[in-house]
């Protein structure tokens, strides 16, 4: 594998700098990308002294540029966590449309193969449950949410027009709530906010009831699946992430069980359009790629809470 060539934008974010890891695993040349708006150079210091992997520092919305030939391209680059994409909200736009532009561009010019990264967010507040692939959504353009949205869904749709019009391949994943090492603690989501609050002796911030749900998949199982998808060869929408369906607050309470913290839990108010239910159908992803998830939330959360508490002490003044 040693001749091919990976160009993983969004290389320095939580996902992108595991695609990293796994691809120069797999012996692939890795050129990473990234504008560091969300993403750290933390996450890939290690891979940095390795002659396999080249890093530039760039903004893909506005042009991009690799010399040489290129066999694939994985497009990871956004603001993806609700209280980022309000903070960045043109940001977010212009990666997920004139990003995408700029990248399909360049697979066509270097004949590559592009995988690009979307989201269960293309489903909105879903009325369909679980969520098929053939599901078209329920999504409100003008919401809080609509920025990054609309830019996955603008994005799936361009992906489609240069697959059929410049018969690019292409690959599009629907990815569902992922978590493991490397998550911002302050990206706001539910997963870091509860374990940093169990860590720190706060006490755990429920939004709404706490009766909405979402299904969280290991990070190492999600990055197999995209493996999967980028080598199959199918170029339709297909769902990764975990069946495994829990209430918000059923999950503070895991968090608050598994890390032994005596906090208790404090509800405060639902963000606007936050989606009610959320749970992949995957049997897209067994039948084409024989691909499930492997870890339990207890084995995913176990090194997950251990990378929290190391970033938690290090940061701690002494
Ligand atoms: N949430 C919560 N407390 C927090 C952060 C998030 O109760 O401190 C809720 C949030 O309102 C949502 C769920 O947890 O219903 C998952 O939120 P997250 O931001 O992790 O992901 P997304 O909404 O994008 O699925």
């Amino acid at each position: 594998m040693s001749d091919k060539k990976v160009l993983i934008i969004g290389a320095a974010g939580f996902l992108g700098s595991h695609l990293c890891d796994r691809f120069v695993k797999e012996g692939f040349m890795v050129v990473g990308m990234d504008n560091l708006i969300t993403g750290s150079m933390k996450n890939i210091e290690h891979l940095m002294s390795i002659r396999e992997f080249q890093f530039y520092h760039c903004d893909v919305s506005k042009f991009v540029h690799v010399p040489g030939k290129l066999d694939y391209i994985l497009h990871f680059a956004s603001p993806a966590s609700p209280i980022d994409y309000l903070k960045m909200p043109i940001q977010t736009l212009k990666v997920g449309s004139l990003g995408t532009h700029n990248l399909l561009g360049l697979a066509k010019n270097k004949k590559s193969r592009i995988l690009v990264a979307s989201t269960s967010e293309v489903y909105g507040d879903p009325l369909v449950h679980p969520q098929t692939e053939d599901y078209w959504g329920n999504v409100n353009p003008v919401g809080p949410r609509g920025v990054y949205d609309e830019a996955k869904r603008f994005q799936e749709a361009m992906t489609m027009a240069y697959h059929s019009y410049h018969q690019i391949e292409t690959r599009i994943v629907r990815i569902f709530n992922t978590y493991g090492p490397r998550m911002r603690l302050d990206d706001g989501r539910a997963l870091p906010a509860f374990i940093g609050q169990a860590i720190k002796g706060e006490d755990l911030t429920v939004f709404g009831d706490g009766s909405q749900t979402r299904s969280f998949c290991y990070v190492d199982d999600l990055v197999e699946g995209i493996f999967r998808l980028l080598m199959s060869d199918y170029h339709l929408p297909v769902n990764l992430g975990n069946p495994d369906e829990i209430t918000i607050k059923q999950f503070a309470e895991e968090i608050i069980k598994l890390t032994g913290a005596q906090q208790k839990i404090i509800y405060k108010p639902l963000p606007t359009d936050d989606p009610k239910q959320r749970k992949p159908d995957i049997t897209k992803a067994r039948e084409i790629l024989g691909w499930e998830p492997k870890f339990s939330r207890a084995e995913g959360l176990k090194p997950t809470y251990d990378f929290f508490k190391q970033r938690i002490l290090s940061e701690k003044p002494v």
